[in-house]
């Protein structure tokens, strides 16, 4: 967004492609694309057909229709004729391309530009800089953390010339990334954060991820970083500034010292002269941050009191874009702790993302940083948000107030402040809409969404969407490109949530989705899903809402399938597409596999369904002890499908690998593959997958217990010494087992793992907490790690996550 004008000729010079077609020799671009979903001003968008999981040369035709005029393809894959009005740039890798005028925007600015990578800490370094040297800068920094090969490229483009200093993040995964990251950012300040001592998967050793991401430093004029985080890995001299507790340190860290009220002192050395912050965080990985963030500040030339009174403001980083039930039937996308075009540009992705409203409104406030004015700015944003979909917007500032001509096509009202926004929001009428908030912290839309979402219980199960998307794209990677996928959302997809995983699966172009009952599917089409859905327990009393919301039924038995025919021949349908179910060995539900020839003959003769597919599953594909009845539930399926393929006129889907099988068993992948519990990041192998749902509660109260008292029913808990007891707001009827009591279960209480006490109650159970710092009302993460917990109690995942209760409110975030 608002990066000057390029013009083709200009790009084509730095692109130098193989082959040249200019159609229109006189366009300009000023956005780049790489997706078809995200087009942001077509006809000045440069798109480039990148090879990630779906190629993007599939989605031309795509691009071309919405009005793209100007591509970036590889050589040999695409006949120009076929795009008689585009300029096309034929070049032998579109992703190097899309680096290389990244890196040749960069190279137009003479500013500081601050790169920061590490394994833990980068964003939220990231965003602390930004914090601490807005006051004197006009800074860009990398939007949440877009920090990959292309995430960096995007960044880059970003800058512009009004940014008087930038901070870009780099991460890579795996060796040889960070010599391309190096080559586009090109930073003048080097910044290393915490390095985990685990070595990726991507790397043979810790030393070897070490001296990797050490690259991106490469001409750099200086590099921050403690020693304690490069373990004497041999890195190549520059010109350091240090920190750590060593007094060879540039910034010796001499005492760290909590303060009270959630604050801590670190007091250091500096040019032997003693210094001092004070923090509003308690815990080691802030506290490292923080002094990151000091070191930046001394080597950019800070003295002493302007660093100590940043330091004391530094504020949480939200960066997290929350979903959440709003009043009036309205979804509320929270984004309240920031407003710049990049965070804003992503913010109305994800409300576009959003099927359960047909209305969509936009509440925004000024722009921090953006002068009243820079008409260009304003006109780009009129543009986006023209793109965007949205019926309804509302402003809160000046400067967006003065500039109303722009966005008369929208239902557009101004206030001058927030206060007169929360005054009039009943005249507003917030209702059955999604609600998009997007504020600059100063703002404090934090008070507004309050007023418009409901108030949560206390316990909450938070559903991280981007580890979801990640996990999905995981998969996706494992799989030939021509095998579909299915993604099994029975139970409220595993416990955790509807329409608000639905969206997400199918904007990812997933193929089906899959429930168990009908009302589920049901559910899924109100909110405004329009994948073919499956429903695999079809209520015989309830054809008429299959047929009336498109839901396509799984057959397992003649008894089902002849009710379905008669009903379907009754209503004079034809051709309901069914899912066709054979039992090849878990004796649940299905077909004999020695019944397909009596079931092609029935079918060959009921016009009234189609078989879209012929599936079976697995009992134990996850199994090694059972792999020769996997393989032979393969075979069987094998031999009922050919029979059912040799039988009927028309051609199906066929596929038995649920998530085990996908990881163990690609002969089992045939046409499509059904996906579940490793969507939710769960119970599987896969290194590259992470957890999606954390169950979180509070403190209610704390007390101490001397000797000899017991704690809870059945006085289960006699204390042999005196302890400090937590109540927290979780029990049973939350779906917090009455198995974990009594020690079993284990929280995390200010980073601290403590045991459960005594027996789980009905709503609440009790830590003991002793020897641990925590205040009542403190946040307590009942669960992270859900295999580690379900075999605590000996049971399996999918039975911890199905159990939480409905009354368990989920929180989705988006980072
Ligand atoms: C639940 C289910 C799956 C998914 O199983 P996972 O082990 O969660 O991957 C696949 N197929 C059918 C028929 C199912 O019921």
């Amino acid at each position: 967004m608002h990066a000057h004008p390029y013009p083709i000729a200009l790009v084509s010079q730095v692109l130098s492609p193989a082959t040249v077609v200019l159609a229109r020799p006189d366009a300009s671009i000023t956005t780049l694309a790489f997706d078809t979903r995200k087009l942001v001003e077509p006809a000045k968008a440069l798109f480039f057909a990148l090879q990630g999981n779906r190629d993007g040369h599939a989605f031309l035709a795509d691009a071309y229709r919405a009005g793209v005029r100007n591509f970036v393809v590889l050589t040999g894959v695409v006949s120009s004729d076929a795009y008689p009005e585009a300029n096309l740039l034929f070049v032998s890798d579109t992703l190097r391309a899309l680096q290389d005028l990244a890196a040749y925007h960069r190279s137009q600015f003479d500013i500081p530009v601050i790169g920061v990578t590490g394994s833990n800490g980068k964003t939220i370094v990231k965003e602390w800089l930004y914090q601490l040297l807005s006051p004197r800068y006009r800074i860009h920094r990398s939007p949440k953390s877009y920090n990959s090969q292309l995430g960096v490229a995007l960044s880059l483009w970003q800058m512009d010339s009004r940014h008087t200093l930038a901070i870009i993040e780099a991460g890579i995964s795996q060796p040889g990334e960070m010599a391309s990251l190096n080559r586009m950012i090109r930073p003048t300040l080097g910044v290393l954060t915490g390095i985990g001592p685990a070595h990726d998967a991507g790397f043979a050793s810790r030393e070897e991820k070490i001296r990797e991401k050490w690259l991106l430093f490469y001409g750099a004029e200086r590099v921050i970083h403690s020693p304690a985080h490069i373990d004497g890995a041999d890195v190549a001299s520059t010109n350091h500034f240090t920190w750590g507790v060593d007094h060879a340190a540039d910034l010796t860290i001499i005492d760290r010292r909590e303060i009270g009220e959630g604050a801590t002192e670190i007091r250091a050395q500096y040019k032997g002269q003693p210094m001092a912050i004070t923090i509003p965080f308690t815990d080691t990985a802030s506290m490292d941050n923080a002094i990151t963030c000091w070191a930046v500040m001394l080597a950019l030339g800070y003295e002493g009191e302007e660093i100590a009174q940043g330091m004391r403001g530094l504020a949480p980083v939200g960066m997290r874009l929350e979903l959440k039930r709003g009043v009036g039937n309205c979804t509320v996308i929270d984004d309240s702790y920031s407003n710049d075009m990049a965070s804003l540009v992503i913010a109305l992705d994800f409300l576009k993302q959003q099927n359960q409203h047909e209305k969509r409104s936009v509440i925004l406030s000024d722009f921090p940083g953006i002068l009243t004015d820079d008409t260009a700015f304003y006109q780009g944003l009129a543009a986006l948000l023209a793109e965007s979909g949205i019926d309804r917007l509302v402003t809160v500032g000046p400067d967006l107030a003065s500039h109303g001509g722009l966005f008369k096509f929208l239902n557009h009202h101004a206030f001058p402040d927030t206060e007169a926004l929360i005054a009039s929001l009943p005249a507003l009428a917030f209702r059955d809409e999604t609600v998009l908030i997007k504020g600059a912290r100063r703002y404090r839309f934090e008070r507004l969404s309050r007023l418009l979402t409901e108030k949560l219980h206390d316990t909450v199960l938070e559903v991280n969407l981007q580890a979801l998307e990640a996990n999905l794209k995981a998969y996706k990677a494992q799989l030939p490109t021509h095998v579909k996928l299915m993604a099994m959302v029975k139970a409220f997809s595993y416990g955790s949530g509807s329409f608000e995983i639905a969206n997400i699966l199918q904007f990812n172009q997933l193929d089906y989705l899959t429930v168990a009952y009908l009302d589920e599917g049901v559910q899924l089409r109100r909110a405004g899903i329009s994948l073919p859905i499956v429903v695999m327990s079809p209520d015989i009393y309830a054809f008429e809402s299959l047929l009336r919301h498109r839901l396509e039924p799984e057959i397992f038995s003649f008894p089902v399938l002849e009710s379905f025919v008669a009903y379907l021949e009754e209503r004079e349908v034809a051709a309901f597409p069914i899912h066709v179910k054979f039992d090849t060995g878990m004796h649940r539900l299905g077909f004999a596999p020695e019944d397909a020839p009596k079931l092609v003959d029935y079918l060959v003769s009921a016009p009234q369904v189609r078989v879209a597919s012929v599936f079976s599953h697995l009992a134990a594909a996850g199994d090694s002890a059972h792999d020769d009845f996997t393989r032979m539930q393969i075979r069987s399926f094998q031999q009922a499908a050919d029979t059912m393929e040799a039988g009927l006129p028309y051609p199906f889907l066929r596929h038995i690998a649920n998530t085990a099988a996908i990881e163990r068993w690609p002969a089992a992948y045939f046409d499509m593959v059904r996906l579940g519990i490793g969507l939710y990041g769960i119970g599987r192998s896969m290194a590259s997958l992470s957890q999606v749902g954390t169950m979180k509660t509070t403190i209610s109260q704390i007390r101490r217990v001397p000797a000899g008292e017991s704690v809870g029913y059945g006085r289960q808990a006699l204390l042999e010494t005196d302890r400090t007891i937590a109540t927290v707001k979780v029990g049973y009827a939350d779906g917090y087992d009455r198995r974990f009591g009594n020690g079993v279960g284990r929280m995390v209480v200010r980073g601290h793992e403590v045991p459960t006490v005594g027996n789980i109650c009905m709503d609440m159970c009790m830590l003991d907490i002793t020897g641990v710092d925590a205040v009542e009302g403190d946040e307590v993460i009942v669960f992270g790690d859900v295999d580690a917990m379900a075999e605590l109690i000996g049971t399996i995942p999918y039975e911890i996550l199905a159990g939480i209760s409905q009354r368990v409110k989920r929180v989705y975030y988006y980072e």
